[in-house]
């Protein structure tokens, strides 16, 4: 599953634990992105604060882990690349690429779509406010129990005082407030990891 997770949230958990009890998966991979090529870079956290709150959302679940493969890729991050890096770690397994319908939009507009085809199965999950339609047999869609939840919801609140509690794992709550991340006057001095 990929994602900016700037900051994971328990949509994004709720949308895993759903897909993988539909399509019956082993495993699932947060993959955060590197540089968002779709986002302003200024707007997006330091990649390493995005990965440990991943890590710190997902530690308790067996079933779920974390890759580095696009933070640690230098450049802005292509689905195409991503699916190539698991597969190389990962090469007897069968790849399901998870993603929300915005960015599911942007992965079905790129000129060589059916390359990632050969890669993994997509499957696009729909939350409140956003539709997810397309032509295409190939991708499956699924809507997830409606959680009207966004990282930009989230970042909001922390800059404006209000709470994130249980709307993201409370480990991090904990993390965004160590770190001073999401105030309006800039990060906290410790912020760089
Ligand atoms: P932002 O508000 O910054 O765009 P986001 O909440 O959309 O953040 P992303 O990290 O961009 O979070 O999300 C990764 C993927 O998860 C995206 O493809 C997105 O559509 C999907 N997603 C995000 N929130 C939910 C949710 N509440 N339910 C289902 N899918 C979601
Ligand atoms: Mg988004």
């Amino acid at each position: 599953m990929g994602g900016t997770f700037d900051p994971i949230h328990h949509g994004h958990l709720v949308a895993a634990s759903e897909v993988a009890a539909a399509f019956d998966l082993d495993e699932v991979v947060f993959v955060p992105t590197g540089q968002p090529w779709q986002k302003n870079a200024k707007e997006v956290s330091p990649a390493e604060h995005r990965y440990l709150m991943t890590v710190v959302a997902t530690a308790s679940n067996p079933r779920f882990t974390v890759s580095r493969v696009d933070i640690d890729r230098p450049g802005p991050t292509y689905t195409i690349d991503t699916l190539r890096d698991l597969h190389a770690t990962r090469p007897e397994a069968e790849l399901f690429f998870i993603t929300g319908a915005d960015a599911m939009a942007q992965i079905l507009s790129w000129k060589n779509v059916d390359e990632l085809w050969s890669l993994a199965h997509f499957v696009g999950v729909t939350r409140p406010g956003h539709v997810l339609s397309t032509q295409r047999t190939d991708v499956s869609l699924m809507e997830v129990p409606a959680m009207a939840i966004s990282s930009t919801d989230c970042r909001r609140r922390v800059s404006d005082g209000e709470p994130v509690w249980y709307l993201v794992p409370d480990g991090v709550v904990q993390y965004i407030a160590k770190h001073g991340l999401y105030l309006k006057n800039g990060p906290a001095k410790d912020s760089q990891v």
